[in-house]
């Protein structure tokens, strides 16, 4: 048996997502990224900038949350049996 390459394929995404519609992004790949009180938001593309434009607050709400979420994971590990889909 071998010991298996967990340290190579684990948890590196250093890749970021757009702040608007979600899409996973390359680094560099986001047409812009918006600073907001330390945060970093990734836009893709032209749409989803005027999108966040026009009203930037449900997707700073949502970074929030994803954000503790985030923290929430790293510290306590996994939590089974919540779905977080709508
Ligand atoms: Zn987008």
């Amino acid at each position: 048996m071998s010991p298996g390459i967990e340290d190579t394929i684990g948890y590196q995404h250093e890749g970021e997502c757009c702040a608007v519609c979600g899409k996973a992004l390359k680094p560099g790949e986001a047409l812009a990224t918006m600073h907001r009180s330390g945060s970093k938001l990734p836009i893709c593309c032209p749409l989803c900038f005027e999108a966040y434009q026009q009203d930037p607050k449900p997707y700073l709400e949502r970074l929030a949350r994803q954000t503790l979420l985030q923290e929430l994971l790293n510290v306590g590990g996994n939590t089974s049996g919540q779905s977080d889909r709508s």
